[in-house]
Protein backbone atom coordinates (compact mmCIF):
# COMPACT_ATOMS: atom_id res chain seq x y z
CA UNK A 1 0.00 0.00 0.00
CA UNK A 2 1.12 3.38 -1.07
CA UNK A 3 2.38 6.05 1.84
CA UNK A 4 0.13 9.26 2.20
CA UNK A 5 1.30 10.72 5.84
CA UNK A 6 5.13 10.06 6.51
CA UNK A 7 5.87 11.83 9.72
CA UNK A 8 9.56 12.35 10.71
CA UNK A 9 11.01 12.57 14.36
CA UNK A 10 8.12 14.81 15.50
CA UNK A 11 8.80 17.02 18.61
CA UNK A 12 6.26 19.42 20.25
CA UNK A 13 7.18 21.07 23.40
CA UNK A 14 4.95 23.97 25.10
CA UNK A 15 6.26 26.73 26.94
CA UNK A 16 3.95 27.34 30.11
CA UNK A 17 5.66 30.00 31.50
CA UNK A 18 9.48 28.92 33.04
CA UNK A 19 7.94 25.21 32.15
CA UNK A 20 8.27 23.19 29.50
CA UNK A 21 5.52 20.51 28.69
CA UNK A 22 7.06 17.82 26.24
CA UNK A 23 3.72 16.33 24.68
CA UNK A 24 5.45 14.94 21.60
CA UNK A 25 8.77 13.35 21.68
CA UNK A 26 10.16 12.07 18.93
CA UNK A 27 7.51 10.19 16.57
CA UNK A 28 8.14 8.39 13.37
CA UNK A 29 5.00 6.87 11.91
CA UNK A 30 3.82 6.04 8.22
CA UNK A 31 0.08 5.68 7.47
CA UNK A 32 -0.95 4.19 4.09
CA UNK A 33 -3.57 5.16 1.98
CA UNK A 34 -6.95 3.26 2.63
CA UNK A 35 -5.96 2.33 6.25
CA UNK A 36 -7.71 3.10 9.64
CA UNK A 37 -5.32 4.14 11.87
CA UNK A 38 -6.14 4.41 15.50
CA UNK A 39 -3.40 7.01 17.67
CA UNK A 40 -4.21 5.22 20.69
CA UNK A 41 -3.66 6.14 24.62
CA UNK A 42 -4.51 7.52 27.94
CA UNK A 43 -4.98 10.88 28.42
CA UNK A 44 -1.83 13.19 28.16
CA UNK A 45 -0.03 10.83 25.82
CA UNK A 46 -0.32 12.93 23.30
CA UNK A 47 -2.63 11.95 21.00
CA UNK A 48 -4.73 14.84 20.24
CA UNK A 49 -1.34 17.04 19.54
CA UNK A 50 -0.11 14.25 17.06
CA UNK A 51 -3.39 14.27 14.96
CA UNK A 52 -3.29 18.05 15.24
CA UNK A 53 0.03 18.47 13.76
CA UNK A 54 -0.77 16.07 11.03
CA UNK A 55 -3.58 18.15 10.14
CA UNK A 56 -1.56 21.35 10.32
CA UNK A 57 -3.61 22.82 12.87
CA UNK A 58 -0.50 23.31 15.06
CA UNK A 59 3.09 23.42 14.19
CA UNK A 60 5.66 21.37 15.69
CA UNK A 61 8.87 22.42 18.00
CA UNK A 62 10.57 20.03 15.27
CA UNK A 63 10.53 17.35 12.81
CA UNK A 64 8.73 16.74 9.96
CA UNK A 65 5.08 15.97 8.52
CA UNK A 66 3.97 15.09 4.76
CA UNK A 67 0.66 14.76 3.66
CA UNK A 68 1.19 13.09 0.12
CA UNK A 69 4.21 15.60 -1.29
CA UNK A 70 2.89 18.19 1.02
CA UNK A 71 5.47 19.22 3.56
CA UNK A 72 2.73 20.27 6.30
CA UNK A 73 5.40 21.06 8.80
CA UNK A 74 6.57 24.01 6.69
CA UNK A 75 3.47 25.68 4.79
CA UNK A 76 2.15 28.87 5.84
CA UNK A 77 -1.04 29.42 7.60
CA UNK A 78 -2.75 30.17 4.47
CA UNK A 79 -1.67 27.35 2.13
CA UNK A 80 -2.03 24.82 5.35
CA UNK A 81 -5.66 26.23 5.47
CA UNK A 82 -6.66 25.68 1.60
CA UNK A 83 -4.55 22.69 2.20
CA UNK A 84 -7.36 21.41 4.69
CA UNK A 85 -10.33 22.89 2.76
CA UNK A 86 -9.46 20.82 -0.26
CA UNK A 87 -7.99 17.54 1.09
CA UNK A 88 -9.08 17.00 4.84
CA UNK A 89 -12.70 16.08 6.57
CA UNK A 90 -12.61 16.34 10.25
CA UNK A 91 -14.95 14.89 12.92
CA UNK A 92 -14.57 16.10 16.83
CA UNK A 93 -15.38 14.68 20.24
CA UNK A 94 -17.77 17.88 20.28
CA UNK A 95 -19.78 17.82 17.06
CA UNK A 96 -18.41 21.82 16.64
CA UNK A 97 -21.54 22.16 14.00
CA UNK A 98 -22.61 26.09 14.00
CA UNK A 99 -25.83 26.30 16.08
CA UNK A 100 -27.94 28.57 14.45
CA UNK A 101 -27.18 26.21 11.17
CA UNK A 102 -29.65 23.67 10.08
CA UNK A 103 -27.99 20.29 9.35
CA UNK A 104 -28.57 20.67 5.72
CA UNK A 105 -26.61 24.60 6.03
CA UNK A 106 -23.67 22.64 8.13
CA UNK A 107 -23.01 20.16 6.16
CA UNK A 108 -23.13 21.87 2.90
CA UNK A 109 -20.65 24.42 4.55
CA UNK A 110 -17.14 23.09 3.71
CA UNK A 111 -18.53 22.69 -0.39
CA UNK A 112 -18.77 27.00 -0.14
CA UNK A 113 -14.87 27.08 -0.01
CA UNK A 114 -14.41 24.24 -2.58
CA UNK A 115 -16.67 27.07 -5.14
CA UNK A 116 -19.71 24.47 -5.75
CA UNK A 117 -22.79 26.61 -6.57
CA UNK A 118 -25.47 26.63 -3.63
CA UNK A 119 -28.12 24.72 -5.74
CA UNK A 120 -25.59 21.72 -6.23
CA UNK A 121 -24.41 22.32 -2.27
CA UNK A 122 -27.67 21.64 -1.30
CA UNK A 123 -28.28 18.57 -2.99
CA UNK A 124 -25.02 16.98 -2.16
CA UNK A 125 -25.32 18.06 1.40
CA UNK A 126 -28.92 16.90 1.19
CA UNK A 127 -27.92 13.31 -0.39
CA UNK A 128 -25.27 12.88 2.19
CA UNK A 129 -27.41 13.33 5.18
CA UNK A 130 -29.83 10.73 3.89
CA UNK A 131 -26.58 8.39 3.58
CA UNK A 132 -25.77 8.92 7.47
CA UNK A 133 -29.39 8.08 8.30
CA UNK A 134 -30.85 12.00 8.66
CA UNK A 135 -32.68 12.35 5.59
CA UNK A 136 -35.80 13.65 7.59
CA UNK A 137 -33.83 15.81 9.81
CA UNK A 138 -32.26 18.29 6.80
CA UNK A 139 -34.02 21.53 8.69
CA UNK A 140 -33.30 20.84 12.19
CA UNK A 141 -30.48 22.48 13.91
CA UNK A 142 -28.29 21.12 16.24
CA UNK A 143 -29.57 21.86 20.12
CA UNK A 144 -32.96 20.18 18.19
CA UNK A 145 -31.16 16.53 17.59
CA UNK A 146 -29.22 13.99 20.08
CA UNK A 147 -26.03 13.70 20.39
CA UNK A 148 -25.83 10.60 17.92
CA UNK A 149 -27.86 12.41 15.31
CA UNK A 150 -25.18 15.56 15.89
CA UNK A 151 -22.28 13.27 15.44
CA UNK A 152 -23.96 11.78 11.87
CA UNK A 153 -24.26 15.35 10.73
CA UNK A 154 -20.64 16.08 11.56
CA UNK A 155 -20.07 12.90 9.71
CA UNK A 156 -21.47 13.76 7.06
CA UNK A 157 -19.89 17.09 7.04
CA UNK A 158 -16.55 15.52 7.06
CA UNK A 159 -17.49 13.25 4.49
CA UNK A 160 -19.79 15.18 1.94
CA UNK A 161 -16.35 16.80 -0.47
CA UNK A 162 -14.79 13.70 -0.67
CA UNK A 163 -11.34 14.19 1.17
CA UNK A 164 -8.63 12.18 1.12
CA UNK A 165 -8.39 11.93 4.33
CA UNK A 166 -10.36 12.14 7.56
CA UNK A 167 -9.35 13.08 11.24
CA UNK A 168 -11.54 11.74 14.18
CA UNK A 169 -10.70 13.25 17.46
CA UNK A 170 -12.81 10.85 20.23
CA UNK A 171 -15.52 11.10 17.94
CA UNK A 172 -17.59 8.37 20.22
CA UNK A 173 -16.88 10.27 23.58
CA UNK A 174 -19.39 11.75 24.33
CA UNK A 175 -22.03 8.81 23.17
CA UNK A 176 -23.35 6.09 25.01
CA UNK A 177 -22.43 2.27 23.71
CA UNK A 178 -25.01 1.11 21.28
CA UNK A 179 -24.61 5.14 19.76
CA UNK A 180 -20.52 4.61 20.07
CA UNK A 181 -21.08 1.15 17.57
CA UNK A 182 -23.30 2.68 15.60
CA UNK A 183 -21.18 6.17 14.58
CA UNK A 184 -18.31 4.06 14.40
CA UNK A 185 -20.08 1.60 11.86
CA UNK A 186 -20.90 4.21 9.89
CA UNK A 187 -17.55 6.00 10.00
CA UNK A 188 -16.11 2.35 8.69
CA UNK A 189 -18.44 1.49 6.03
CA UNK A 190 -17.93 5.62 4.27
CA UNK A 191 -14.10 5.12 4.79
CA UNK A 192 -13.94 1.90 2.84
CA UNK A 193 -16.73 2.04 0.06
CA UNK A 194 -14.78 5.26 -0.83
CA UNK A 195 -11.24 4.23 -0.22
CA UNK A 196 -10.59 7.09 2.34
CA UNK A 197 -7.99 7.02 4.90
CA UNK A 198 -8.99 7.48 8.03
CA UNK A 199 -7.18 8.43 11.33
CA UNK A 200 -8.83 8.35 14.61
CA UNK A 201 -7.76 9.22 18.35
CA UNK A 202 -9.31 7.28 20.93
CA UNK A 203 -8.74 6.02 24.29
CA UNK A 204 -11.76 3.67 24.12
CA UNK A 205 -11.22 -0.06 23.38
CA UNK A 206 -14.46 -0.38 21.00
CA UNK A 207 -12.24 1.49 18.34
CA UNK A 208 -10.27 -1.21 18.05
CA UNK A 209 -11.85 -3.84 15.66
CA UNK A 210 -12.44 -1.21 13.16
CA UNK A 211 -8.95 -0.17 12.87
CA UNK A 212 -6.10 -1.39 10.41
CA UNK A 213 -3.06 -0.39 13.18
CA UNK A 214 -3.42 0.71 16.75
CA UNK A 215 -0.64 3.32 17.42
CA UNK A 216 -0.28 3.08 21.06
CA UNK A 217 1.19 6.62 22.59
CA UNK A 218 2.68 7.27 25.98
CA UNK A 219 4.37 10.11 27.67
CA UNK A 220 4.44 11.63 23.74
CA UNK A 221 6.01 8.24 22.55
CA UNK A 222 4.94 5.07 20.26
CA UNK A 223 5.14 2.71 23.07
CA UNK A 224 3.57 0.06 20.01
CA UNK A 225 2.00 -0.76 17.17
CA UNK A 226 -0.73 -3.57 16.86
CA UNK A 227 -1.37 -4.73 13.00
CA UNK A 228 -4.99 -6.02 12.54
CA UNK A 229 -6.00 -8.78 10.91
CA UNK A 230 -8.97 -8.88 9.26
CA UNK A 231 -11.15 -11.93 9.30
CA UNK A 232 -10.43 -12.55 5.31
CA UNK A 233 -6.80 -11.84 6.20
CA UNK A 234 -6.53 -14.30 8.62
CA UNK A 235 -7.88 -16.84 6.32
CA UNK A 236 -5.34 -15.85 3.78
CA UNK A 237 -2.59 -16.28 6.34
CA UNK A 238 -3.60 -19.57 7.33
CA UNK A 239 -4.01 -21.02 3.86
CA UNK A 240 -0.55 -20.43 3.40
CA UNK A 241 0.92 -21.37 6.54
P1 LIG B 1 -4.29 13.49 24.69
O1 LIG B 1 -5.04 13.98 23.50
O2 LIG B 1 -3.62 12.18 24.49
O3 LIG B 1 -5.14 13.47 25.92
P2 LIG B 1 -2.80 15.96 24.40
O4 LIG B 1 -2.14 15.80 23.08
O5 LIG B 1 -3.98 16.84 24.46
O6 LIG B 1 -3.11 14.52 25.01
O7 LIG B 1 -1.71 16.52 25.43
C1 LIG B 1 -0.42 15.99 25.61
C2 LIG B 1 0.31 16.78 26.66
O8 LIG B 1 0.57 18.11 26.21
C3 LIG B 1 -0.47 16.92 27.98
O9 LIG B 1 0.45 16.86 29.03
C4 LIG B 1 -1.08 18.30 27.86
O10 LIG B 1 -1.26 18.86 29.12
C5 LIG B 1 -0.03 19.06 27.06
N1 LIG B 1 -0.63 20.13 26.22
C6 LIG B 1 -1.48 19.94 25.19
N2 LIG B 1 -1.81 21.11 24.62
C7 LIG B 1 -1.14 22.08 25.31
C8 LIG B 1 -1.06 23.51 25.21
N3 LIG B 1 -1.73 24.18 24.27
N4 LIG B 1 -0.26 24.17 26.10
C9 LIG B 1 0.43 23.46 27.03
N5 LIG B 1 0.40 22.13 27.18
C10 LIG B 1 -0.38 21.43 26.34
MG1 LIG C 1 -7.06 14.56 23.28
Amino acid sequence: MREIVTIKDLWKVYRMGQEKVTALAGVDLSINKGEICCLFGPSGSGKSTLLNMIAGLEKPSKGQVHIGKAPIHQLKEKDVTLFRQKHIGFIFQSYNLIPTLTALENVAMPLIFKGIPASKRNKMAAKMLRQVGLGDRLFHKPNEMSGGQQQRVSIARAFVGAPKIIFADEPTGNLDTKTTIIILDLMYKMVKENDQTLIVVSHDTEIKPYSDRIIHLRDGKIEAVETMLREGEQLCEAIEE
